[in-house]
């Protein structure tokens, strides 16, 4: 059976949808726990069947704590005159996140130790957090504070930091197989439309896609905040983590810049194998980087305890774009027709994974006589008979257990899709057999 993802799906439909997604949830003020992470699962439940699990804030989870979870209600700085300057309900970057609870009047000098700008980008407001040292501060643009001239100002931040817990979603798509996918995105950012958001509706569009179709692998889909919440989920879930065979961080997927993808710590996993033919195939500019324990949640699924075969998926890396970490990171830099460039790159990608196998050629001395049998010239148009031939003796040529399809495609240079079909074919004339692994 041949699982061909990508068919009967038009990604131009399906991109205005994944970009309203981030429109929709850009407001909500998002952190590593709290409402606004809850908020943001409930309303992708109304689109795939979530469950939203609550861990208590003090649970051990490996070497980390879950925290306690932080709330907000609104925040401002105001003025001599009583007009706020600085309006968390305007924008939610102006706190840093995580910010425990202040209101009083305050001088400036004092204030200034608590303001973070951007002198570089003026205009931009820059997202901070400080999740693991309790304090409070305010983010705004250069310009902004410039201009505050007052010697006191009123400064609120009506936020709580409490024993509560931490939240994540997880969807599962039962496949043929135990085997499984891991695709893993996290929500804790604010209103950051390529970090998170992107990532967050690329993942959710892609699960409601996949729960139609009837798959080889299980795939599990989890929705978590960075770092702590993998960590979480790692913790909660090691007895099961051996079933997953290949896996995908999701992130940084809306912006113009080309696809990068930083490799699993294996380094040589399918996954990679599968992502490198991808964007080798794509014509377009891309760029493949090693394993690196720095970036998103890939560090936590390849720490060495684990070693899961999992790489990361994004168009611009981390910290690579002027925008990262800004407010500038906004409905702006995030456009449709990217979202859709990589969906389809994704699910090109997940098309390998779902039919990439290993065969042996039954009759391996030798080229069995491919006339005698009909296979000459017999399958598919006469045009690319010549093709056809060709891949039939590079699959029963490689197929000798070891090799895959994907390395079988790698080495003749033809595509996944007809090496596939050739080993299809193969198989219905008895020259070929799929290994059980
Ligand atoms: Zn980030």
């Amino acid at each position: 059976m041949s699982i061909k993802i990508g068919t009967e799906i038009h990604v131009s439909d399906i991109s205005q949808k994944m970009y309203d997604l981030i429109s929709e949830l850009y407001p909500i003020c998002r952190s590593i726990t709290g409402d606004g992470v809850r908020k943001t699962l409930y309303y992708l439940k109304q689109q795939i069947p979530l469950s939203i699990h609550e861990v208590k804030s003090g649970t051990q989870v490996f070497d980390w704590t879950v925290p306690k979870e932080w709330n907000i209600k609104d925040a401002y700085i105001k003025n001599l005159q009583g007009e706020k300057i600085i309006d968390f309900k305007k924008l939610n970057l102006h706190v840093l996140n995580y910010s425990i609870p202040i209101h009083q009047k305050i001088k400036l000098e004092e204030l200034k130790q608590h303001i973070i700008t951007l002198p570089d980008q003026p205009e931009w407001v820059p997202y901070r957090t400080s999740y693991y040292k309790e304090t409070w501060g305010f983010c705004m643009s250069h310009h902004q504070m410039m201009e505050m001239q007052d010697p006191e100002y009123e400064v609120c931040i009506d936020s709580s930091l409490e024993d509560g817990s931490l939240t994540y979603g997880e969807y599962f798509i039962q496949g043929n197989t135990e085997d499984e996918v891991l695709i893993s995105c996290h929500i804790c950012h604010p209103s950051l439309a390529n970090d998170n958001l992107a990532g967050i509706a690329l993942t959710s569009f892609l699960a409601q896609y996949l729960s139609q179709l009837e798959l080889r692998y299980s795939y599990r889909f989890v929705f978590i905040p960075g770092t702590i919440g993998s960590i979480t989920w790692l913790s909660q879930n090691q007895e099961n983590v051996n079933k997953i065979k290949h896996g995908l961080v999701i992130t940084c997927i809306g912006d113009p810049g080309k696809s990068h993808y930083k490799k699993s710590r294996r380094g040589n996993a399918d996954i990679d194998k599968a992502v490198i033919y991808v964007l080798q195939r794509s014509s377009q500019e891309y760029e493949i980087q090693e394993f690196s324990p720095y970036g998103y949640d890939e560090r936590q699924y390849c720490s060495p305890g684990f070693n899961l075969p999992v790489g990361c998926l994004m168009r611009s890396p981390h910290g690579t774009y002027p925008e990262y970490h800004t407010s500038a990171d906004n409905l702006d830099l995030v456009k449709p027709q990217y979202l859709a460039d990589s969906f389809t790159k994704l699910m090109a990608v997940l098309n390998i994974i779902e039919n990439n196998s290993k065969y042996v050629n039954q009759n391996p001395k030798c080229e069995p006589q491919l006339g005698k049998r009909g296979l000459y010239g017999a399958i598919g148009g006469q045009t690319d008979t010549k093709k056809r031939e060709l891949a039939m003796l590079w699959v029963l040529n490689m197929s000798d257990g070891e090799n895959s399809l994907l390395d079988i495609a790698e080495k003749s240079g033809f595509e996944f899709d007809l090496i596939k079909e050739t080993a299809d074919t193969l198989v219905q004339f008895d020259l070929l057999k799929k290994t059980l692994h």
